[in-house]
This record gives structure tokens, C-alpha cells and sequence, in this order.
């Protein structure tokens, strides 16, 4: 259980490293800053990044407190109280992501962004691709397997978690 909570961790470090490259490779078309909440919300998570998450704030000794009111509850003051251990789906706000959409006749990879990003005329002439945008499939599937290796390996002690789990529910672990 711990070797997969590990694991995450290595996950969303991956990921921090893909995202401080995106940021790199378009610094002049990224409008995300401190206090920007746009894309914030109350989110679902699976079990192996809820306590991987409860772990890590515990250990650090924070105790934020959930706004209801808010778009997430775990912002204050339009800053994320859990922010160095956010989940990576919030790692990932903002920046150009490459996701399958199967909605159509044909399924077929698209790309998103914030609108507030990539405005820029030139912004146009961009092509994106693999070297400049996060497949978010990849890091889905990479969370699924853990999420399937977390609950084989017995999942969180003495609770029978399977399902996604809404990250309000850190307060009571905390
Ligand atoms: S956990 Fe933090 S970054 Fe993620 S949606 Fe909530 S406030 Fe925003």
C-alpha cells in the first residue's frame, strides 16, 4: 500500500516536471497567476490520491478549513490552502491538454486550455503536438492503475473505500 502511495507520488512529480516544461515552452501565452481561481471547483478523486493527499498535509502539520461557499472549498483568500499537495488534476489548470473525445461518430483527440490563455494572434499559428501539450489520457490510465494496485494491495487501513471520493472529505481525516 505504501510502495503505490510511492508510486503517486512519483506520478505527480512527473507530472510537475511536464507541466514546468509546458510553462517554459509557452511562457508568453500563459495568463495563469496567484490568485487566478478560475479553474477551480469541488473535485473527485480516487482513494490512492485522496490519502496520498491526506498524508502528505497531515505530515506537514496544515489544517485548512473547507469554505462551502466556495467554487473549491479549500480555497482562502482566492489561494489553494492545500496547494503543494494539490491534486494533479489542479497541477494542470490552464495549460494546453490533449484529452479523447468519443463523443462523436469517430473518436478523436482534442486540446484544451483556459480561454484566457493563448489569445495572442501569433497564439494561432501554434501547432500543438506531443512536445508541447500533457496527455491527460496518459496521466488518467497511470492513475487508474494505481488506483486498481492501491485497492489489490488492500487500500486504506480499515475503511472500505472503492469509489471516487469528493476531496471535501479530507476535513475528516485531517
Ligand atoms: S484543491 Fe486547490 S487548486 Fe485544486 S481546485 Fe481546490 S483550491 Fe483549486
Amino acid at each position: 500500500m505504501d510502495e503505490v502511495i510511492c508510486k503517486y507520488r512519483q506520478l505527480r512529480a512527473d507530472v510537475d516536471r511536464q507541466v514546468d516544461s509546458l510553462y517554459a515552452i509557452h511562457a508568453q501565452h500563459i495568463r495563469c497567476r496567484q490568485q487566478c481561481t478560475d479553474c477551480c471547483m469541488n473535485l473527485t478523486v480516487w482513494p490512492v490520491e485522496f490519502f496520498a493527499i491526506v498524508e502528505d498535509v497531515r505530515a506537514a502539520g496544515i489544517r485548512p478549513v473547507f469554505d462551502e461557499a466556495a467554487l473549491c472549498g479549500f480555497l482562502k483568500d482566492d489561494l489553494c490552502q492545500i496547494y503543494s499537495f494539490r491534486p494533479i488534476i489542479c497541477r494542470t489548470h490552464g495549460l494546453p491538454l490533449v484529452y479523447l473525445d468519443d463523443r462523436g461518430d469517430e473518436p478523436r483527440h482534442c486540446v484544451i486550455f483556459c480561454q484566457k490563455n493563448f489569445t495572442a494572434p501569433e497564439a494561432d499559428a501554434i501547432e500543438f503536438g506531443p512536445d508541447n501539450t500533457l496527455d491527460m489520457e496518459e496521466a488518467n490510465q497511470s492513475l487508474a492503475r494505481l488506483h486498481t494496485a492501491y485497492l489489490e494491495s488492500g487500500g486504506p487501513a480499515g475503511r472500505d473505500e472503492q469509489g471516487r471520493m469528493a476531496l471535501s472529505r479530507l476535513i475528516e481525516f485531517l
